[in-house]
């Protein structure tokens, strides 16, 4: 089995001015093809670093996979670099130079000389014909390894990937098939899945199953691998069973979909409405669920009842409720949650109010302290929650919570 390198260039990109997207999505796309990555290096647009970094990712790495300083300014250095490792000259290649010069007559616009560079190609080395851009890829031997260099801008980078490197690699990764399945959970730490889980998680398990977290959004990850993909989808469906079996509600979904998804669903196929009252969330709740394709379906009204006065004035909450336990009180999330549902005539309708921070706290009433109600016409349930941190997150986790509080809604 072969392993991969991969080398990010661009000065731009370890001066934090660009993130460095091309070594995940190349990483990504070589695990499924049984190319494990064993490195990833990013450096700035220096001939030297180029070739030493190429050198020492060869010396762990059968294939090195290379983006970024092919285009036709002084400050791409690629192919120079490998060039420098190859030990030999770059060459003016004709065909590759006529490539260039269509494809900006193709555009209708004057080749500046500075684009012949691109042309020139280390000797011994290919180019990799690039249909979206005027830089070509570069792929050469050396010693019973693979170099291989493709443009740095992402849209360009990942069809010839696809096209063209793909074919040419695969046979590498062969005998081994490898699949992942995200499952996505919420309501829970990752501890206590890791415990629950148990050796389901242990390392060097095939599959192997790994746990991450965003935002309170637990996502598992399971890592098959095979010697056909059928095999691996069985081991997969497999412990995605178990799993499920285990840890029950708090999976939200067996795939990759987020929680406004999975709740649309829902109410879209028992045929509910929805409206949302929020304060502290500022809209938040309102635009997630309508972020979802579809939302006319189901979303009614959103109001974002800020200050009393709008508590009072569009959802009809009693003033007297406000002046008695204050504005972030589960009375008034009550009041509000009924004064939606009322007022929009939705079968549903979801309440917030708390304090998203970082200042206006209490002892009785602390920063991150929120209030959400679902509610459905039938009892009314009052959820109070304190999510602290920082504001930002407050206000996200307030809405992924009310989420989830709706998808459960449906469980009962
Ligand atoms: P080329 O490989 O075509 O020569 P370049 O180095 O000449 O590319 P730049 O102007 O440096 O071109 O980069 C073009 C764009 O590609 C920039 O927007 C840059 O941020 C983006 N880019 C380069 N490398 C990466 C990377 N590793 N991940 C994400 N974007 C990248
Ligand atoms: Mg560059």
């Amino acid at each position: 089995m072969k392993i991969a390198g991969i080398i990010s260039i661009g000065n731009e990109l370890i001066s934090g001015d660009s993130l460095d997207t091309n070594s995940s999505w190349l990483s990504r796309q070589l695990l499924p093809i049984g190319i494990p990555t064993i490195s990833v290096f990013t450096i700035g647009d220096d001939v030297k670093i180029i070739s030493d970094t190429i050198k020492q990712a060869l010396s762990k790495a059968d294939i090195v996979l290379i983006t970024g300083g092919l285009g036709p300014t002084d400050d791409d250095l690629t192919r120079h670099a490998i060039a420098d490792v190859l030990g030999v000259d770059l060459k003016l290649n004709d065909e590759l130079l006529s490539q260039i010069s269509e494809f900006f007559k193709g555009r209708n616009i004057n080749m500046a000389r500075t684009n012949n560079i691109q042309a020139y190609l280390p000797e011994s080395a290919t180019a990799l014909t690039n249909h979206v851009g005027t830089a070509p890829g570069i792929m050469a031997e050396y010693e019973n390894k693979i170099i291989i260099a493709m443009p740095g801008p992402p849209a360009e980078m990942m069809p010839m990937f696809n096209k063209l490197v793909v074919p040419k690699i695969e046979k590498y990764g062969h005998g081994q098939v490898v699949l992942t399945q995200k499952m996505k959970c919420f309501g829970t730490g990752e501890s206590v899945i890791a415990e629950k889980l148990g050796d389901l998680m242990a390392r060097g398990r095939n599959p192997l199953v790994n746990c991450t977290v965003s935002g309170g959004i637990i996502t598992l990850h399971i890592v098959a691998v095979a010697k056909t993909k059928a095999q691996a989808e069985d081991m997969i469906a497999a412990d995605r069973d178990r799993i499920c079996e285990i840890l029950g509600d708090i999976v939200y979904s067996k795939e990759e979909k987020t929680l406004a998804e999975v709740v649309a669903q829902e109410l879209i196929e028992r045929g509910k409405t929805i409206s949302i009252a929020e304060s502290c969330t500022g809209g938040l709740l309102a635009k997630t669920l309508t972020d979802v394709p579809g939302a006319t379906g189901y979303f009614t009204y959103g109001w974002v009842t800020y200050c009393n006065e709008a508590k009072v004035s569009q959802l009809g909450v009693n003033r007297d409720t406000i002046e008695k336990y204050g504005a972030v009180s589960q009375q008034v999330a009550l009041e509000m949650a009924i004064g939606a549902r009322q007022r929009s005539g939705s079968d549903i309708s979801i309440s917030i109010t708390g304090i998203a921070g970082p200042g206006g706290g209490t002892e009785q009433k602390p920063v991150g302290l929120v209030y959400i109600i679902v509610y459905n016409g039938g009892a009314q349930k009052v959820h109070r929650f304190v999510f602290s941190h920082s504001r930002e997150y407050a206000r996200l986790r307030t809405v992924l919570t009310a989420l989830n509080l709706l998808r459960l809604e449906f469980k009962d």
